[in-house]
């Protein structure tokens, strides 16, 4: 997050509650979901109670660290939690329906992939969703901090397993929108993937613009966010960028294809190139040079599939399983479904 952007969010210990948020609202949003499992408004409205969670009875410990939407603590509620307290705009309560629309589509996920979201504060201005904490270190730790080499053996396996929670969201209709390796954990060699659905969040963090931060020529885009943005998004950004980008399942693969550049050779595509040349070349069709991977013909052919120019022609999640599943395995030491041990050398 860009340092100026502190200044436009209020304190969330503030007392100015609108209390425009009470659960019970939720009741509209979901007599429009037409999904068979959504039709009873009544014991949905009970439902999304269920799922609110009082402010006060969250401990928060230390800060882990700040994103895009907000800061997440350490906490505790019935045990370990992590809490995504959201930076809210003052004047804007417009969008909490966008909130609660994200906390629907949280509450529908239950997969080992995935991590499991527990509830949320839906009273503004205490805006926070609560999950369990991971244990493990992100994708991001592992390749770009500790420089941990990924044998291709251990990369098709995490693969698998993002393949495996990304195929079970699309089943449910979700777009992650945020697929990244800083949303990637890995738990004693299990894939826990976070933030998914989170994406509009942002209105009510930075309200409609995308980039607020515009200094001098730079575009002000959070660094290692370009890489994973489809030709089709890349063309659609603009210094003023409105959130409504046109994610879709397909943008979400080609972002699982940069995840996969990731893990085959430890660095991001177009490393220290500027935004504006990375969003030039991704908008025209231009594609990070495999010519010095050392990777197998089928290993490059996937990530020129997930890379495609057009959406249509790259695979879904089952498809990118199924491809994963039979590439050949070079001495693979233990069988997949045992952790993956990660260590620093090349090829333990
Ligand atoms: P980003 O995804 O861009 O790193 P976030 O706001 O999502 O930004 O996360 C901020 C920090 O909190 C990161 O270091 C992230 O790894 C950590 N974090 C987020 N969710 C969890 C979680 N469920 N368990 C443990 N750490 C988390
Ligand atoms: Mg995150």
């Amino acid at each position: 997050v860009k340092s100026g952007d502190s200044s436009r969010c209020v304190s969330l210990s503030g007392s100015g509650s609108t209390d425009s948020g009470g659960c019970g609202r939720g009741d509209s949003l979901d007599l429009h979901n037409k999904h068979p499992d959504e039709r009873w408004p009544r014991q949905n409205s009970l439902s999304m109670k269920e799922w609110d969670i009082p402010y006060d009875e969250l401990k928060l410990f230390e800060v882990i660290g700040t994103g895009r939407f907000g800061t997440v603590f350490r906490g505790s509620w019935h045990g370990a939690v992590a809490v995504k307290v959201l930076h809210v705009l003052s004047d804007d309560c417009v969008p909490l329906d966008t909130f609660k629309h994200e906390v629907a589509t949280f509450r529908k996920t239950r997969h080992e992939n995935l991590v499991l979201f527990m509830g949320a504060c839906m009273k503004p201005p205490r805006l926070a969703i609560v999950t369990s904490l991971c244990k493990g270190m992100t994708l991001y730790t592992h390749i770009h901090l500790r420089k941990d080499k990924f044998t291709a053996n251990k990369s098709v396996i995490v693969a698998q397993q993002i393949s495996q929670g990304m195929g079970y969201l699309h089943a449910r209709g979700i777009i992650h929108k945020d697929l990244k390796t800083k949303n990637i954990f890995l738990e004693n060699g299990k894939v826990v993937i976070t933030d998914f659905g989170l994406f509009s969040v942002t209105k009510l963090c930075f309200g409609n613009k995308l980039v607020q931060s515009v200094r001098g020529d730079s575009l002000g885009i959070p660094a290692g966010w370009l890489c994973y943005l489809a030709p089709e998004l890349c063309r659609a950004l603009t210094p003023h960028a409105s959130l409504h980008l046109p994610f879709s399942k397909a943008t979400d693969v080609y972002a699982f294809g940069t995840v996969w550049y990731e893990l085959l050779c430890g660095e991001y595509p177009f490393k220290s190139q500027p935004p504006e040349a990375v969003i030039w070349q991704v908008g025209k069709g231009v594609k990070q040079s495999l010519a010095n991977m050392q990777a197998s013909r089928d290993i490059k052919d996937i990530l020129m599939l997930c890379w495609s120019y057009r959406s249509a022609e790259r695979p879904d999640f089952p498809h990118l399983l199924s491809t994963l599943q039979k590439l050949p395995r070079k001495r693979l030491a233990r069988s997949p479904s045992h952790p993956v041990h990660l260590s620093r050398s090349a090829d333990s």
